[in-house]
């Protein structure tokens, strides 16, 4: 059956903007691609100090591709990419993660969904808001809209102090 994922994009090394599109033109062999968002330019959070800014984006796909098979392809991607992993949230030429599926929720060790920390990261709900505001958490609830408003108000909250 046909489900809808959501895919986050990023990368902060080489050419963040010809990763991104290449990705997303990729992707097209994974299923259909419904929807991109616009690429938007991020501060790194997290993660060693003093890496570049991030290139994010969102993208919809309509796939028949299982959850764990969706997700093999797009760390195929990366690899094909020329990623290589070295320390965690270290910098990267390209970052693929399978944000949702459908409304699944699974836990594995190699496999989350939702991914655990997408609904705390701006950086991944300003691009997804643009795609898919409506799409709620299965497990909260909260749309994509909500969630990124409130990590908004947050931020304003403490530049006040
Ligand atoms: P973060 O997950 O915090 O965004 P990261 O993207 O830098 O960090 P990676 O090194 O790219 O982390 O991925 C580590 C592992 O996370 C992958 O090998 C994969 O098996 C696992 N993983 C678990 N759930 C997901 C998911 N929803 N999307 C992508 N990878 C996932
Ligand atoms: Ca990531
Ligand atoms: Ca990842």
């Amino acid at each position: 059956m046909t489900q809808t994922a959501l895919i986050a994009l990023g990368a902060n090394l080489g050419d963040p903007l010809s990763a991104l599109d290449w990705a997303a033109g990729e992707m097209r062999a994974l299923g259909s691609v419904l929807a991109v968002s616009s690429f938007h330019k991020t501060a790194p959070v997290g993660g060693p100090p003093g890496q570049p800014d991030y290139l994010n984006a969102a993208l919809k796909l309509g796939t028949d591709l299982p959850p764990e098979a969706l997700l093999s392809a797009l760390l195929n991607l990366e690899t094909r990419y020329g990623r290589v992993r070295r320390e965690r949230w270290g910098a990267r030429v390209l970052d693929l993660d399978l944000i949702a599926y459908g409304e699944l929720i699974l836990d594995t060790p190699r496999l989350t969904l939702p991914h655990p920390r997408a609904w705390e990261r701006a950086f991944v709900l300003g691009p997804l808001s643009e795609i898919a505001p409506e799409y709620p958490h299965p497990l909260t609830g909260q749309t994509v809209a909500a969630a990124l408003s409130r990590l908004d108000v947050r931020d304003a909250e403490q530049a006040d102090g």
